[in-house]
């Protein structure tokens, strides 16, 4: 059905000349290269130097840009589980080796570990934990659950993993294990008689996920460079507040099994736990707390900490206003040989990118705004590369970039989603009519057919977990895209070896059709913003969705009060409505600047759709967290990865409780939507 959007999309000359340039067979050959390689952080020079190579062939001016950080390594790791009875069983730790994913050519396989995690052993009872959120703590304190000087056995999902290290150590627990759940797998389940990769697309039992631990939502990049960009001889500051003080290991389902069995029957069942994502569907697992089992872990895991340089390559195509700055990224390293979807499908994307601006750049065309494009390191240990890189540039970046495009994994598979700043949801959503979507089969819909018929064509709210997260915390207009799989398309097997082209070429995108239209779609996205003589940001499209969380925010506020709490948001209702009408100025600008053909002006009245949104920040940033200067959107202190709107009266409300710190937060953050309309209606 295309009822939305005309099909085939009517394109330009110069649209069709970037679509066309879309191979899917090159861009499995990026695919094949990325893919085939050791690709963890500050180890491989040679993939950045080859993309740097590569956008010079296709007309970027380009270089690598290197910085000097903390990392660490694994040397070994291990665990076992000693019953109370006194037997012992040991577990096994490692992916198996399969020969279809080529990675048995690989002596250097990376083990199963957490990145920034804590060099230690522990040895002691353990609890069941849930997906290890401060909620999930709460109710097992109500439980009256003893967590001092245990282990936690916590679950993936829902929030970011390094929060449910910090969860786990301030509750005085001395160590963390991490277990996959084929729970989370919607319907694609060896229970539900389907086969394991590689014989089916149901999740290969033994696959781990590894991955940072980091603290995420106190600070992204170089844990002991907060705010200030790591040079070889910079200072370098305590990171304890970032990164965990106790042990952690990522295991398979596999291996959680015996763990979880020993635990059933002891403690409180999981159904009556009673909380989201706690029961998951390891099989004969009760989920139980497990308190009194006797049952005991020993856990070990040794880091080597060093300072390595990192490299991200950095291509640029200068603009004809070179105060008017584009940037796309993507990463490049991966915790694992493969990375097929993450973060390579994104880094084959990109290289077809540049080659569809050499075929454009070839019939003479050249962008009216800058092109940078950026293949960050070190995004899996906490967004390094990125933060570091804005850290460097933020006064060329504040002053003159237009937006940040984000693509991490481009495809996982085929379902369409995007997060974005709300200035970007008009081109964002016209781009998404001109590209065609191949979906389960269908070659007849566009994107923009797909995406609204799955997602009702609703953006979802930037909060973190990828490179996005440093431009849009300094005001930057931001977008976040990929596709990844539904309840009943094939698992994908994240941050797994079996993140394999194997498994891409087989399973996730054969065929890499679902690349080849990502690729236009961000190559169109970004033709539109370089070159159009109207920057394509609509400030006012801020205005519904300001509204919107101030609704959100008035539901969190009678859900949390008691009577004799209140919050006066007239503050916060008044600046929405200065900005709506300073948006209604801006666009009546805007159309005299068109109708009079008046260049100047119209150059004037883009630099305000440029800067505005930088009035969101307040220098001091959220509290305790002053990385993160956004007051509009943040990833939640709980969650990581997901959003909180307002973040600094929400969370002065669901963290604190703290009413007189939410007034504070109200003036704030009215201040910043203030500062946001000046900047547009002066
Ligand atoms: N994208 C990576 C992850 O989700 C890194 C996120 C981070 O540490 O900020 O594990
Ligand atoms: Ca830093
Ligand atoms: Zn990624
Ligand atoms: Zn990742």
């Amino acid at each position: 059905q295309n009822t939305n959007a005309t099909f085939p999309p009517a394109l330009d000359a110069n649209e069709q000349i970037l679509i066309n340039s879309f191979d899917n067979t090159s861009i499995s050959e990026w695919s094949y290269y990325y893919t085939h390689g050791n690709h963890i952080a500050g180890l491989n020079k040679t993939m950045a130097q080859w993309t740097a190579d590569k956008w010079t062939e296709y007309g970027f001016t380009s270089r690598l840009d290197e910085y000097y950080v903390f990392l660490n390594y694994p040397v070994s790791q291990s665990l076992s589980l000693t019953y109370a009875n006194g037997s012992v069983h040991t577990a096994s730790l490692t992916e198996d080796v399969l020969e279809v994913d080529d990675t048995s050519s690989y002596p250097d396989r990376i083990p199963t570990f957490h990145g920034y995690s804590f060099t230690g052993n522990a040895s002691a009872e353990y609890v069941y934990v849930g997906r290890g959120q401060q909620v999930d703590f709460d109710r097992l304190e109500a439980l009256g659950v003893e967590l001092e000087g245990k282990i936690a056995l916590a679950k993936y999902g829902g929030p970011f993993r390094g929060l449910k290290v910090k969860n786990a150590q301030e509750h005085g627990m001395i160590g963390a294990v991490i277990f996959v759940d084929p729970g989370d797998d919607g319907n694609v389940t060896e229970a539900n008689g389907i086969a394991a990769y590689p014989d089916g697309p149901a999740r290969n039992p033994s696959s781990v996920q590894r991955g940072s631990v980091q603290f995420l939502s106190i600070y992204p990049g170089d844990p002991t460079t907060p705010g200030y960009t790591s040079k070889q001889d910079s200072p370098r500051a305590d990171k304890s507040g970032s990164v965990p003080r106790i042990p952690s290991i990522p295991i398979s389902w596999v291996d959680a099994q015996p763990l979880l069995h020993a635990l059933n029957g002891f403690g409180t069942n999981g159904t009556a736990v009673n909380r989201t994502g706690w029961v998951g569907k390891i099989p004969g697992a009760t989920y139980s707390t497990g308190v009194g089992s006797g049952a005991r872990l020993s856990m070990s895991n040794i880091m080597d900490e060093t300072y390595n340089p990192i490299w991200n390559a950095v291509g640029i195509i200068n603009g004809t206003n070179e105060d008017e700055v584009l940037i796309i990224g993507n990463h490049r390293d991966a915790w694992i040989v493969g990375g097929a979807a993450d973060p390579n499908s994104g880094s084959a994307v990109l290289i077809e990118l540049a080659k569809a601006f050499s075929a454009l750049s070839a019939t003479g065309w050249k962008p009216l705004r800058t092109i940078v494009l950026a293949s960050w390191d070190a995004e899996e240990y906490g967004l390094v590369g990125s933060t570091e890189w804005v850290e460097e540039y933020i006064p060329w970046l504040k002053t003159a970039a237009i937006s940040y495009l984000n693509i991490d994994v481009a495809v996982a598979g085929p379902i369409p989603d995007f997060s974005a700043t709300p200035d970007l949801h008009a081109v964002a959503t016209s781009i998404m009519k001109k590209v065609i979507y191949p979906f389960h089969g269908a070659t007849n819909h566009t994107l923009y057919d797909v995406w609204t018929s799955i997602s009702g064509g609703e953006f979802g709210v930037l909060g973190s977990g990828s490179d996005y997260t440093s431009f849009l915390h300094r005001g930057i207009a931001a977008i976040d895209m990929g596709a990844g799989p539904g309840p009943n398309d094939p698992v994908y097997h994240y941050h797994s070896n079996y993140d394999s082209y194997h498994w891409m070429s087989t399973f996730g995108d054969p065929g890499f059709h679902t690349h080849k239209a990502f690729g236009q779609y961000l190559t169109l996205l970004a033709y539109h913003l370089v070159t159009d003589p109207v920057l394509a940001l609509e400030p006012a499209d801020y205005v519904p969705e300001l509204r919107t969380y101030l609704t959100e925010l008035e539901s969190t506020i009678s859900s949390a009060g008691s009577s004799n709490t209140t919050l006066d948001l007239t503050a916060l209702t008044d600046s929405i409505d200065t900005f709506s009408a300073a948006a209604q100025d801006f666009n009546a600008l805007r159309e005299q600047a068109l109708s009079a053909d008046d260049t100047e002006l119209l150059t004037f009245v883009n630099h305000k759709a440029r800067d505005f949104s930088r009035g969101f920040t307040s220098q001091g940033g959220l509290p305790g967290r002053e990385f993160f200067q956004n007051l509009i959107f943040a990833p939640g202190l709980d969650t990581g990865y997901a959003p909180v709107t307002y973040p600094g009266i929400t969370e002065s409300i669901t963290f604190e409780g703290n009413w007189t710190a939410a007034q504070e937060w109200v003036g704030r953050t009215a201040k910043a939507i203030e500062v946001a309309a000046a900047i547009l209606s002066t």
